[in-house]
């Protein structure tokens, strides 16, 4: 039997079957504790921050760069991860100077200490345009009211009153998991060589778990920071937000990883966010397309009969789907469910009651 998934904001945790895991190594039997460290290169430290949610860790990175360190990814804002951080800094860090604070993408688990710790050490934010753009936009929504689209999209999903009021009462909770935020930052763009401590790392950029996440890829040392988008055990969240209700992130997703194939080699070590590192990139792209396809065909065969985005869960998650994970579960179905209209596989009609029906075309 496999065990149950595990939905996280990050994305949804594998059963232990998943295909193509059995081809993935991981060289380092044991992780650092948190705000301690473990060498995964030379001058490449590998250190944790605490969630405290169903996933434990966020997976930071310190690259020696001159007199101190540049940092990429920084953990959620909160007490815990300034314990951490300070453990961090005292300890695997040795007192030195941090010099630059690179972000993969603008989810509040990577970037939510980055103002803390920009401020602390008086260093730049390194960013792409649109996360550094998209996280500021959606900070904003802190203190606002729940507005009538974001009712409306999810209205036409399928929700009920209850979910509704649900999402009423939580939305805006995005600010509070960040640090305010650097008011500016050095762009980072796709193909940019970036030299971090005598080494040139390459920004290879992919898109649909966020819309310009960056991975950073040392040919030299043969390492790849892979931020979400690409995880060892997690297929990482792709849904469409009511702020876009026709976007195909699912395409963005599938093609900019079918792309990193063809970009980055399959003998690197892979540093993901979440999990462990790992050889074997190429085969774990390859099983994530494969997982989506196959869902995409699954799903196609659902709508046979018209369906509403919440009638479509059980094709997609494997887990039951509750308050707590609707609105992801939600987003990913739209997201296939959209993927599929743009290939001209499905079509949706909206009833009387504003409520979105899907069929396959
Ligand atoms: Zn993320």
């Amino acid at each position: 039997m496999n065990k149950p998934a595990i939905m996280t904001p990050d994305g949804v945790e594998e059963a232990h079957e998943a295909e193509g895991r059995r081809r993935l190594v991981y060289p380092f039997e044991e992780g650092p504790e948190i705000g301690a460290g473990v060498d995964v290169a030379p001058g490449v430290k590998w250190i944790r921050m605490p969630l405290g949610g169903s996933l434990a860790y966020i997976n930071v990175w310190a690259i020696a760069d001159g007199d101190g360190w540049a940092i990429v990814d920084t953990g959620l804002n909160s007490e815990a991860s300034m314990q951490a951080w300070r453990k961090a800094f005292a300890g695997v860090l040795q007192g030195k100077r941090v010099t630059r604070v690179f972000i993969t993408h603008m989810h509040p688990d990577h970037i939510g200490m980055a103002g803390w710790i920009t401020r602390r050490f008086k260093c730049r934010l390194w960013i792409s345009r649109l996360e550094f753009l998209m996280c500021r936009s959606l900070a904003a929504d802190t203190g606002r009211e729940a507005p009538p689209d974001a009712l409306e999209f999810y209205r036409a999903a399928g929700w009920d009153q209850d979910a509704l009021e649900t999402y009423r009462a939580r939305f805006g909770g995005f600010g509070r998991a960040l640090h305010a935020l650097p008011d500016s930052f050095q762009r980072m763009r796709d193909g940019d060589e970036i030299e971090i401590g005598g080494h040139v790392w390459q920004v290879v950029v992919g898109s649909g778990h966020t819309p310009e996440h960056v991975c950073l890829w040392c040919p030299e040392m043969k390492l790849m920071i892979s931020g979400d988008q690409v995880l060892p055990k997690i297929t990482s969240n792709v849904s469409v937000f009511p702020t876009e209700p026709t976007a195909d992130p699912l395409d963005d997703w599938l093609t900019s990883l079918a792309r990193i194939k063809t970009i980055v080699p399959d003998d690197v070590l892979v540093l993901p966010a979440h999990n462990e590192p790992f050889h074997g990139l190429h085969a774990r792209i390859d099983a994530l397309i494969g997982g989506h396809e196959r869902r995409l065909a699954y799903l196609h065969a659902e709508i046979a009969e018209p369906k509403r985005a919440v009638d479509v869960f059980h094709v997609l998650f494997r887990r039951k789907i509750d308050g707590g994970n609707i609105g992801m579960a939600t987003g990913e179905s739209i997201a296939h469910l959209n993927c599929l209209m743009a290939r001209g596989l499905a079509r949706r009609t909206t009833d009387d009651q504003g409520v979105d029906w899907y069929r396959a075309a």
